[in-house]
């Protein structure tokens, strides 16, 4: 059982309204248990939302409203459900400002520019011992 994105699973949660599935993270969800997670949205931003990027650690949106709390928000119930259920292995959204692991959006919505680093849910469960993969790990 592990914890996955849930665009990745295709449930509509992304920023714009939209999901994104993948067709790797699907063939797996036919496997094992892939249970579903939108730390955007459990951290209590609506959908669609304005879009956000990472700018010196804190999540701005694209008209300039800092949403870090409520990202936080959503990585601390993430991470919770992680607890609850034992879990070792998430599979996140590369390059979100939440879920990205390794390289995310540069801050400047410039439309695909990426810098090194982790989303904030990310962050959360590597500090915690969690393991963290990607869409692109699969
Ligand atoms: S916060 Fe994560 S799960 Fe939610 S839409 Fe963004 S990438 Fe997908």
């Amino acid at each position: 059982m592990k914890l996955c994105s849930a665009c990745l699973l295709g449930l509509a949660c992304r920023y714009n309204g939209e999901s994104v599935p993948h067709e790797k993270v699907l063939h797996l969800a036919e496997k094992e248990v892939l249970i579903p997670v939108c730390p955007e949205q459990m951290g209590g931003l609506p959908t669609p939302r304005p879009a956000v990027e990472l700018k010196n650690g804190r999540a701005i949106t694209i008209d300039g409203k800092d949403v870090t709390e409520n990202f936080e928000a959503g990585a601390r119930q993430v991470l919770e459900i992680a607890r609850l259920y034992d879990i070792d292995t998430v599979i996140l959204k590369q390059r979100s400002p939440s879920c990205g692991c390794g390289q995310v959006y540069d801050g400047t919505f410039s439309g695909g520019s990426v810098v090194s680093g982790n989303g904030i849910t990310a962050k959360l469960l590597l500090e915690n011992g969690i393991k963290v993969l990607t869409e692109e790990d699969l």
